[in-house]
């Protein structure tokens, strides 16, 4: 079950995610009708699955041909994952920002950090390690630069 929580900012719609996106998902009752700025977040959106992406692009295809600018903003890691295996599943929108998986190598504590494309980019891919929220040590980026920010030079 996905919930949906709908916010308007000015002449943007905020859609906020949370929850698996799978079969029962229906983005079109879900969302409405299409307004001309959409911007998703996807920050509590921990797993969509193969019917789920199906219908995640089937909706932001048609909203983009429909002219809705689209944003994509606070993209879980399992969004991240399916940017980057699936060419056209940011449908024309821009990816504005990713959570990064961080890795503490004291106390071998997961976690994630919200970076801006943008600002990705400008650090040629190169990410610092942060402190870590639980032990304060030092976590450092836990995964392959080149599979998890393919998207970012695509
Ligand atoms: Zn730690």
């Amino acid at each position: 079950m996905v919930n949906v929580i709908k916010e308007q900012q000015g002449s943007k719609t905020i859609i906020r995610l949370s929850g698996s996106i799978e079969e029962t998902v229906n983005f079109d009752q879900m969302i409405g009708a299409l307004p001309p700025e959409l911007v998703i977040n996807c920050k509590e959106v921990p797993r969509i699955n193969s019917v789920g992406v199906k219908g995640w692009i089937k909706y932001f295809q048609t909203a983009q041909a429909k002219g809705t600018k689209i944003t994509f903003v606070e993209c879980s890691t399992a969004i991240v994952e399916q940017i980057n295996l699936i060419s056209n599943f940011s449908c024309g929108g821009t990816i504005e920002s990713i959570y990064v998986p961080f890795s503490c190598q004291k106390c071998k504590s997961e976690l994630v950090g919200l970076f801006k494309t943008e600002d990705l980019k400008k650090m040629n891919l190169v990410i610092p390690p942060v402190k870590c929220s639980k032990c304060g040590g030092e976590a450092h980026f836990d995964d392959i630069p080149e599979e998890y920010f393919g998207f970012v030079s695509r």
